[in-house]
Parts: structure tokens; C-alpha cells; sequence
């Protein structure tokens, strides 16, 4: 058994299943924009993250759309 590298929870391999889906998210997006992302939401009172998940996912879908038209 190991230690997860990030949650530190036990795991079969150095990376746990969950934190193995983050990475995998993290690869895709870039480290930056995850990051940028969780903090505006998660860095926030209860009552504004609504909003700023509202305008990250209307965000996300800009960015897909855009990608798709090059
Ligand atoms: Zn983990």
C-alpha cells in the first residue's frame, strides 16, 4: 500500500483513483486554468460560488466552442 501523493489517503498505487481523475482533468485543461478555477470558487463565500460557477461553466463552454471551430 501506498501513500496518494496529493490526499495522502491509502492507496494500491502512489496516485488514488480520485486523485487520478483530477490529474487526468488537470492534463486536459492545463494546470493553470485548474487551478484558476478552483480557486474562484472555492476560495468564496457559500452564496457567491453560484454565481462564479455559473460564469465558469459558461466559461468552459466558450473555450469547447472555440476549440472546435480551429
Ligand atoms: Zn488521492
Amino acid at each position: 500500500m501506498f501513500s496518494c501523493a496529493v490526499c495522502e489517503e491509502f492507496s494500491m498505487y502512489n496516485l488514488c483513483s480520485d486523485c487520478r481523475v483530477i490529474r487526468h482533468i488537470t492534463t486536459l485543461n492545463g494546470k493553470k486554468r485548474v487551478l484558476e478555477v478552483l480557486e474562484n470558487i472555492f476560495q468564496r463565500s457559500e452564496d457567491k460560488q453560484d454565481n462564479k460557477i455559473q460564469i465558469e461553466l459558461k466559461n468552459e463552454i466558450e473555450n469547447r466552442k472555440c476549440n472546435l471551430k480551429k
